[in-house]
């Protein structure tokens, strides 16, 4: 006969913060799920930006006609259908399911995003870093990542999709001291996730449910854990999909208005009138072929 104490379960010293997504629109029409910025936060580590698109159907899929950024690096992490990059630097990529396209606007950089045809769904994870003080003002770039450092453990398959775990390296270059990673299962899977104790971070289902302690956590809920965890217990119920995101809190306040990220009121309407007058600081979309044609 059990004592009471023997079915207590001890309560986390962090107990994660739970954060719903918001709904929003992007480009002609299509919903998705913002976790980042929400009121509850604006950052975790150098993420700033969390969209989660889909699945949906690809007809008429994701479609974002021209429009600038600077100051952040956007990141693409697509789990199905295809959409085609094209940017002012000249870059014409399609990215794929299971791969990464991370485009470093620094300065100023102008792209599209298109699902192509042919498609049964799109579902993707479309996310912003804020770029530090340092690189801020950086020449822009664009790198497409087909493949990422992927394995399997304890009965889920992790893929590495930024910055060092477990004593992997994910390829994108990026600048702050941050990680992604994004850990999928076909049957319940227990796991002691190791964590940077310097790191905050952000678990999200992208499908199914995850259990932390006592809370569960459904597709679209951010769970939210201060720096200080060396690891963490997480359960994942059948079929999950699950983002965990990094990084050490961002040294300086950001501010972020529209596409472009900055650190004074100052940046960011300078950004908004270059954009305004077409100024060379965005480059210039060749006119090229259209996802559709
Ligand atoms: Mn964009």
């Amino acid at each position: 006969m059990s004592s009471p104490q023997a079915n207590h379960t001890p309560v986390s010293p962090h107990i994660p913060q739970r954060i719903s997504a918001r709904l929003a629109t992007l480009g002609e029409g299509l919903t998705l799920y913002r976790t980042l910025p929400t009121r509850q936060r604006r950052m975790i580590g150098a993420w700033c930006f969390l969209d989660h698109v889909g699945p949906v159907p690809a007809d008429p899929g994701m479609h974002v006609g021209q429009h600038p950024h600077t100051g952040l690096q956007t990141f693409t992490w697509m789990i199905e259908g295809e959409i085609l990059h094209r940017d002012s630097l000249g870059n014409e990529q399609v990215i794929r399911p299971g791969q990464v396209n991370l485009m470093t606007a620094g300065h100023g950089i102008t792209h599209t995003e298109d699902s192509l045809s042919g498609q049964t769904a799109v579902h993707a994870a479309q996310l912003w870093i804020a770029l530090p003080p340092a690189q801020a003002d950086m020449a822009p770039a664009f790198e497409h990542h087909p493949q990422l450092p992927q394995w399997e453990d304890t009965g889920a398959r992790f893929t590495l999709l930024a910055g060092q775990h477990a004593g992997r390296n994910a390829p994108p270059k990026v600048y702050s001291p941050l990680m992604g990673l994004d850990i999928a299962c076909t049957d319940t899977a227990t796991l002691q996730l190791p964590l940077n104790p310097g790191f905050e971070h952000g678990l999200m289902p992208l499908r199914g449910e995850l259990q932390i302690g006592q809370d569960t956590f459904t597709a679209n809920e951010l769970a939210y854990l201060p720096p200080g965890l060396t690891e963490l217990p997480l359960t994942l119920a059948p079929d999950t999909q699950l983002l965990v995101l990094g990084g050490e809190p961002f040294p300086v306040p950001l501010l972020m208005w529209w596409n472009f990220v900055g650190f004074s009121k100052a940046d960011l309407s300078q950004a908004q009138a270059d954009w305004a007058s077409g100024a060379a600081r965005f480059g210039a979309m060749t006119a090229g072929k259209t996802a559709s044609g």
